[in-house]
């Protein structure tokens, strides 16, 4: 896996995760339109034509992205682990006394404020993740947990 500075193609697009592809395409035409090498205003100086171009092709290379299945998996995917291995930026705390736990999935589920959900599997607290992404907005929250013990006893 190589480390390169990857750009949030939703947020070049202005759209979220969670968004239709039919949102995307239209998200992606209006910016397009303004960028455009052959739309630009006559008036522009080469400056802002080299940044309306930049921009132009930044917003091409996400909706590329985006719009083909199996890269936007695969961006989502790589998204995700950036960002369980950063320093997020957390909206908020929860026990983990307060989740919800699933004994099909082994994980521990909560609901974010924007109807979405915070998942967080028991191998991964195990491995020391504690910071959760929302599966539908950009919140994510930090899961508060005694280190799991091994005690047999099946104490409250
Ligand atoms: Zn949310």
């Amino acid at each position: 896996m190589n480390s390169t500075d990857l750009s949030n193609p939703y947020q070049e697009l202005g759209v979220s995760e969670n968004s239709s592809r039919e949102e995307i395409k239209r998200a992606y035409q209006r910016l397009v339109l303004k960028v455009h090498p052959d739309k630009l205003d006559e008036s522009l100086s080469q400056e802002d034509r080299d940044k309306a171009y930049k921009r132009f092709l930044a917003i091409d290379k996400a909706w590329k992205i985006l719009n083909n299945q199996e890269t936007r998996a695969d961006c989502d995917r790589q998204l995700k682990e950036q960002g369980l291995s950063q320093d997020w930026p957390v909206s908020d705390e929860v026990d983990l006394d307060d989740m919800e736990y699933h004994e099909d999935t082994e994980s521990y589920s909560s609901v974010c404020r924007c109807s979405g959900e915070y998942v967080i599997s028991e191998s991964d607290l195990e491995n020391g993740h504690n910071i959760v992404c929302c599966s539908n907005c950009t919140l994510s929250i930090r899961v508060l947990y005694n280190a799991l013990s091994d005690d047999a006893s099946n104490g409250r």
